[in-house]
């Protein structure tokens, strides 16, 4: 199974892709998360990320490309995987369509996952992340609190509020997501596999995607 998760910052992509790979048996790709483990190891790719991440912006296409291309080839993606957060932009859409023909492998679905703005504004500012690179569990201080304030419940490192998840960096990743990613909705919305559904409650999404892939 072979798919890829939109929706705006904050919409649940992360939380409902997790649920996905217990059921699919297939690994989520988060360019997010692998550029945050780049960055906390001070690599190259790391290094040259950074400042567009603290600031909300888009991070360039190639070096996106070279984290997607290289995570595909890993084992673990021979069954399938879910790309959570990319493609981002209507360029990194056409690379990943040559990266897909290239390798001889077809999508099965392209799920848009829809919220109201105040509800993802409530999300994001909420949401706390163990500060572990090789962790990045999350949690949400009204809604999946921690077992211990402000302690991971899987690794015991402490929980952090994102830089990104500040409020006006929040507006401004709304701002770019807006301007650079929904104009995806329009470039997939033809394509027999795509379609939307309501993350309000994750427990449905997941079902509702499950009803569509499975039939
Ligand atoms: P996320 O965790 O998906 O919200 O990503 C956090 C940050 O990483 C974003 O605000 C961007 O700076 C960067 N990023 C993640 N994925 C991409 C992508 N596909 N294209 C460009 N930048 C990205």
């Amino acid at each position: 199974m072979r798919i890829i998760m939109l929706g705006a910052p904050g919409v649940g992509k992360g939380t409902i892709s997790s649920e996905l790979t217990k059921l699919y048996n297939i690994p989520q790709i988060s360019t997010g998360d692998i550029l945050r483990s780049e960055v906390s190891k001070g690599s190259e790719i790391g290094k040259k990320a950074e400042s567009f991440m603290k600031g909300g912006g888009l991070v360039p296409d190639d070096i996106i490309m070279e984290c997607v291309e290289s995570r595909l080839s890993e084992d673990d993606c021979t069954n399938g995987f879910i790309l959570d957060g990319f493609p981002r932009t209507i360029a990194q859409a056409e690379l990943l369509k040559t990266l897909l023909h290239r390798k001889s492998l077809s999508l099965n679905a392209i799920i848009n996952l829809e919220a109201p703005e105040d509800l993802i504004m409530r999300r994001l500012t909420s949401r706390r992340t163990c500060s572990n690179p090789s962790c990045q569990a999350i949690f949400n201080i009204y809604t999946k609190p921690p077992k211990r304030d402000g302690v991971c419940d899987f690794c015991e490192s402490p929980l952090v509020q994102r830089e990104d998840e500040k409020e006006e960096v929040i507006m401004h990743r709304l701002r770019v997501y807006k301007e650079n990613t929904l104009p995806l909705i329009e470039y997939y919305k033809n394509e027999p596999i795509f379609f939307s559904i309501p993350c309000i409650d994750p427990k449905e999404t997941v079902d509702g995607i499950r009803r569509r892939l499975d039939s």
